[in-house]
């Protein structure tokens, strides 16, 4: 039996990477999906049956507001996030500032919008995409990134506490390294630091004990989980998925 029959979901930052694997995972369960991005290029290029897309800036008020409204959605995965790079003496008050606004605010604005339909119907599944940089481990050169994912995991909990009666749960999953986009952009970055791609590549992979990088379908997989009655009896938990990175 599909596990997603019935629901109706919308994803944040669905054309590539973990959002676009996550939007293909839960239409595959029978949900209807709304797949969102500001790239309306790369989003079009996302047919299937169950799928439906828009272009939805999390970082527009007026844009989550209008885009959730039109959905009225019981499962809300807040994907969008950006990887700042350097440390706490490199990082400038812009990139904080943008990093806290897409990463941590954008979710809020999501959650915002999406809970009063959730709490009219008296059920929802809320999954924030948290990292396992965070309050979990530290990684190097992630100090932007990883304080912004550390107040995911605060923000899920706060929200999980709040409506845990009503029937509306809220986890994060923190990953370890995915394959996607805009970790082949790190990636090539990074190379020209340390000697090229293979050897950034080669540095990424030796944190992961299991010796390799995830795909965004294994993300996508613990994302259709969460989203689903089958984890009805989890909520204000980040879930780690991160190759014993921080095991
Ligand atoms: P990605 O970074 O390759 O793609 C990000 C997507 O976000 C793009 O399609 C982009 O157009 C979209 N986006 C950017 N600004 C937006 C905005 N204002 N509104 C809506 N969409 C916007 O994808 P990814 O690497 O799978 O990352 C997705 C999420 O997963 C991020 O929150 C990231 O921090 C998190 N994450 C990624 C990894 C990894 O190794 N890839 C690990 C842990 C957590």
């Amino acid at each position: 039996k599909l596990r997603l029959i019935g629901k109706r979901a919308i994803i944040t930052a669905a054309a590539q990477g973990i959002g676009r694997a996550s939007a293909l995972a839960m239409a595959n369960e029978g949900a209807k999906v709304f797949a969102t991005d500001v790239n309306a290029e790369a989003l079009a290029g996302l047919a299937h049956e169950n799928i439906e897309t828009f272009v939805l800036d999390v970082r527009d008020a007026d844009s989550v507001k209008d885009g959730v409204a039109k959905v009225n959605p019981d499962i809300l995965f807040n994907c969008a996030g950006f990887v700042h790079h350097g440390t706490a003496l490199d990082a400038t008050d812009a990139e904080w500032d943008f990093a806290f606004d897409l990463n941590v605010r954008s979710m809020w604005r999501m959650m915002q919008a999406a809970l009063p339909g959730m709490l009219e119907r008296g059920g929802g599944s809320i999954v924030n995409m948290s990292s396992a940089c965070s309050s979990i481990i530290g990684a190097p050169n992630r100090f932007i990134y990883g304080t912004t994912k550390a107040a995911v995991i605060g923000m899920t909990k706060s929200v999980a506490v709040d409506y845990i009666t009503k029937g509306i749960r809220c986890n994060c999953i923190c990953p370890g390294t995915v394959e996607s986009p805009s970790l082949e952009e790190r990636l090539h970055a990074l190379g020209k630091q340390v000697g090229g791609y293979e050897e950034a590549k080669k540095q990424f992979v030796a944190r992961q004990p299991m010796g390799r990088i995830a795909t965004a379908d294994e993300i996508a997989a613990l994302v259709v989980y969460l989203a689903s009655d089958e984890s009805g009896f989890t909520t204000g938990q980040p879930h780690i998925i991160d190759g014993g990175w921080s095991g």
